[in-house]
């Protein structure tokens, strides 16, 4: 055990007032301990109003919401699919779950994010394409100016996975309200939690209503159990909405505090040559800083520096491991010039836990600069 104070990269932070548990306490006198509920529905209806989206469906998962986007796009066995390749691999399975082909893009350096420049070379080597999923990695938001451009060009819809975003703007709009669909989740190390949940917003009212009427079991208007299409028990709990709705009360200020541990880091490392602090702010945009994210000059470096922090309790991680270079994944094209694998390679997450103080992330810029002897 080590005698220093645990300093984590992301961990639930719940708000000082007690915001959730008053929720939840409202859940439990109601006997709403179900999935969907009264808590479900406002919190679906406060989700519309914070990012300016027109309909919402609370989900069991981020994946489940990517999942049923899919499935709403009418991807199905053999259907091929545009995705950013550096990403969590729960960005591109559901994908798999339909049978359909995952066509991976490279990343940027100005945004980290897909690839405009490739994105438009896949849509010319593959005529027919269901659909395209960006992502806004770490809160940076991509280049949504160039994609939507693009996907328009083409008339392919666009679904934006926006697990990783939730509070960020791009031009003054949120992200997860530039494609077709933009989906949220509310995992436990997401900028806020429902401990597990995800969300589906759209403009699109008869498209999330089907997916509404997937999620609960596809079941059609009868008095006995009828069931005309697959369905599947994807509903968001009442319970967890409850303390979903407490978060939301906090988001901001969340936003507020990861922005500030990120430009503590900023001026930190602004001597130091070797690190590059992760492009937050590029395309007139303001992100939530979810992880503050570096990159190193040196890749030979970023196992030791990992380990040189663990001795010091300092929780650091490398970036998503790209698609393309997953095993499981190393079958699909890869369309690119493996920026996403010098990220990946030369890539660092750091501390960005809301809970932290300004002192604990002095230590790891004190540590992390030490390492580097500057
Ligand atoms: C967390 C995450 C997801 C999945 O969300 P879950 O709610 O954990 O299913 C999808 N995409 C990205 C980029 C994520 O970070």
């Amino acid at each position: 055990m080590s005698n220093y104070k645990k300093i984590p990269l992301s961990t639930p932070h719940m708000s000082a007032e007690g915001f959730e548990k008053k929720f939840v306490e409202e859940a439990f006198n109601s006997n709403w301990i179900a999935p969907l509920g009264p808590m479900v529905d406002s919190f679906e209806e406060e989700i519309i109003e914070y990012t300016g989206s027109k309909y919402a469906v609370a989900l069991s998962s981020g994946t489940a919401a990517i999942h049923l986007s899919l499935k709403a796009l009418g991807v199905k066995d053999g259907d091929i699919v545009f995705c950013q390749s550096l990403t969590f691999s729960a960005t591109a399975n559901p994908i798999i779950y339909e049978k359909a082909i995952p066509v991976f893009i490279d990343s940027d350096e100005e945004t980290w994010n897909m690839s405009p420049k490739y994105l438009e070379e896949a849509f010319k080597k593959y005529p027919k394409v269901k659909a395209v999923i960006v992502v806004h990695l770490y809160g940076i938001p991509a280049n949504l100016e160039k994609i939507v451009y693009i996907c328009k060009k083409y008339n392919v819809p666009l679904i934006e996975d926006a697990a990783e975003s939730l509070g960020t703007t791009y031009k003054g709009k949120h992200t997860g309200t530039f494609g077709k669909f933009g989906i949220l989740s509310f995992n436990g190390n997401k900028i806020i939690t429902t401990s597990g949940g995800g969300m589906i917003i759209s403009e699109d009212k008869v498209a999330i209503e089907k997916m509404r009427f997937w999620a609960t079991q596809a079941r059609d208007k009868a008095r006995h159990y009828q069931h005309s299409e697959l369905g599947y028990n994807y509903r968001m709990s009442n319970v967890s909405a409850a303390i979903g709705r407490g978060q939301l009360k906090v988001l901001d200020m969340r936003v507020k505090r990861r922005r500030q541990i990120f430009n503590l880091y900023k001026n930190g490392f602004s001597k130091n040559p070797f690190i590059k602090l992760m492009p937050a702010d590029s395309n007139q945009s303001l992100s939530n800083c979810w992880l503050s994210s570096v990159s190193l000059s040196q890749s030979n470096k970023v196992i030791p520096l990992i380990e040189y922090l663990e001795q010091f309790n300092i929780e650091t991680r490398p970036l998503w491991k790209p698609m393309h270079l997953q095993p499981f994944y190393q079958s699909y094209d890869f369309l690119g010039d493996k920026t996403s694998d010098r990220l990946y390679n030369f890539g660092l997450c750091l501390p960005s836990d809301t809970k932290l103080l300004d002192i604990d992330i002095s230590f790891v810029i004190k540590k992390v600069n030490e390492f580097f002897k500057v």
